[in-house]
């Protein structure tokens, strides 16, 4: 016989108790598409909402290979060493896409699955990184609402991810390897603009100097930038995941952040427009569902791209075709 599922009720006295086989089902349900669950996992995130908003999120983003997950568990080691929680969770875009993930699963982060005070949370899958995004924004809730003070989103340098975990997190981090050319690490301006702090892992053996010579060339680039409105100065630092060196500067670093950014009230301005800017983008992604979902617009879709191909209508009349059958109901 089946075991009883137990009520949001108990879910939620459970998960601000710290359990986190409780915080687990919660984000199952949170990460279901069965409407029965979706309500439940409402009315969890909304008792635990009170909770919640108490904790640093930091994003880290890097191409594959750069050392993310090497990094994130040197890291996640030291701040629970020094009293933290840690939560870690993942934005990985090619799951939605290929079913696989470049993010990989997990042999990773043996050290920090196994810690206490640690927990981990693999990629919410779903079509659209808009879900995966929503559904990740509303477990970090449930994670805070479990004590977790420290919240880590990863996710890979490519493609649209990073924008969408930039604009969940009051820290954004960059981690990237000396030698290989900009090119190949795929990274566009726009993100290191993003940067709070540039880290250049593997500074290790042969790589020491080559890391110092990157560093001085992020720096340069970094200054072209114009001040953030954090008026913040991002960092470039470099690091060793793999011999846990410079772990403890990128957190000082971090620290250093936060307390200028809740002196000058900016860490309360960002979360206020990150909750607006949610807001809108549920509801963007929920009209779209709707409307490309609705049986007539489905059925007049085709009909009007080869109208338009044709050029028997003009983008702007075929646009208002759809949009009449989808308000004509
Ligand atoms: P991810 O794909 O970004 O998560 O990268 P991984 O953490 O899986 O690391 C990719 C490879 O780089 C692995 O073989 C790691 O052992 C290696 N690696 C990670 N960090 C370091 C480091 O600091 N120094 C060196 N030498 N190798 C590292």
């Amino acid at each position: 016989q089946r075991k009883q599922q137990p009520t949001p009720e108990t879910l939620v006295a459970q998960i601000l108790e710290g359990n986190k086989t409780a915080l687990s089902r919660a984000i199952t349900l949170v990460e279901s598409t069965q409407a029965a669950h979706q309500e439940k996992a409402n009315s969890i995130i909304q008792s635990c909402l009170p909770k919640a908003n108490r904790s640093i999120r930091i994003g880290i983003t890097g191409v594959p290979g750069v050392g993310k997950s090497t990094f994130i568990e040197a890291f996640g080691k030291y701040l629970t060493s020094i009293g933290k929680k840690v939560a870690v969770l993942a934005i990985d875009p090619s799951s939605s896409i290929s079913h696989g993930s470049i993010l990989g699963d997990k042999t990773r982060m043996e050290e920090l699955v196994k810690d206490e005070n640690a927990y981990i949370r693999p990629s919410a899958s779903g079509n659209t990184l808009g879900g995966v995004a929503r559904k990740t924004r509303e477990t970090i809730i449930l994670c805070e609402a479990a004590g977790f003070d420290t919240i880590i989103i990863e996710t890979v340098g490519v493609g649209q991810s990073e924008t969408a975990v930039h604009s969940m997190v009051d820290f954004f981090l960059l981690l990237k390897i000396a030698g290989a050319g900009d090119e190949l690490q795929g990274i566009k301006r726009g993100i290191m603009e993003m940067a709070d702090a540039i880290i250049i892992n593997k500074a290790d053996g042969d790589n020491v100097a080559k890391a110092k010579l990157a560093k001085t060339e992020f720096n340069r680039a970094l200054h072209l930038f114009p001040t953030k409105k954090s008026q913040w100065t991002p960092t470039v630092s470099t690091c060793s995941a793999y011999e846990k060196k410079g772990i403890e500067d990128v957190w000082e670093t971090i620290t250093k952040y936060i307390n200028l950014v809740k002196d000058n009230g900016y860490f309360e301005e960002n979360r206020r427009n990150q909750n607006q800017f949610w807001m809108m983008e549920t509801i963007n992604e929920q009209l779209k569902l709707d409307f490309y979902n609705h049986k007539q617009v489905m059925a007049l879709l085709e009909q009007n791209k080869k109208a338009l191909q044709n050029n028997e209508i003009s983008p702007f009349a075929a646009a208002l075709n759809l949009l009449e059958a989808y308000y004509s109901k």
